[in-house]
């Protein structure tokens, strides 16, 4: 079994009143709450461009990391423990917090993980319908991380969240 986003960027399925999906939302196959509280690890070496607490309506705790090598930030989001703070220097597969349900315990635990290839306003940002400013910010995550990590340039899916270790 691969390691595979339950819900894609961009995804057709996803609610269009919610607007359109920036990243990759990834759950452990059992399913639920199964991989609640596991780590979550720095896709590669990178530092901590931002950390933001209980962002509602549904963001929770978010870590946002600057990654040099290849030139984009990760956000990481609905975190149930942030592990790092701002400006810290984190190395590839270094833990820097676990994955919880987001605001108010929204949703089931899973981690949301964007790729962005230019900053935006703000680090909680949501395009919502604007299709135009998705593009211009954020890469399609698993196209490019599947790519990068095919390269050896960054760890590989299965190092991305503690129990996609066992399942690779
Ligand atoms: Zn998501």
């Amino acid at each position: 079994m691969k390691a595979r986003p339950d819900v894609t960027f961009m995804d057709p399925n996803y609610p269009a009143d919610w607007g359109i999906h920036t990243g990759v939302d990834l759950n452990h196959p059992d399913g639920g709450d199964s991989d609640l509280g596991q780590p979550i690890h720095a896709i590669t070496d990178g530092r901590v461009e931002a950390v933001l607490k209980n962002i509602g309506p549904s963001w929770g705790n978010i870590v946002v990391l600057w990654h040099p090598g290849p030139g984009v930030w990760t956000r990481y989001a609905h975190l149930e423990k942030v592990l790092v703070q701002r400006c810290q220097v984190v190395s590839a597969g270094q833990v820097i917090g676990t994955v919880g349900k987001g605001f108010g315990n929204r949703w089931q635990a899973h981690l949301h993980l964007d790729v962005l290839k230019k900053r935006p306003e703000r680090w909680d940002d949501w395009p919502g319908q604007d299709r135009a400013r998705l593009l211009e910010h954020y890469l399609d995550p698993w196209a490019f991380l599947q790519k990068q990590a095919q390269a050896g340039r960054i760890n590989k899916p299965q190092y991305w969240i503690g129990r996609y270790a066992n399942i690779a």
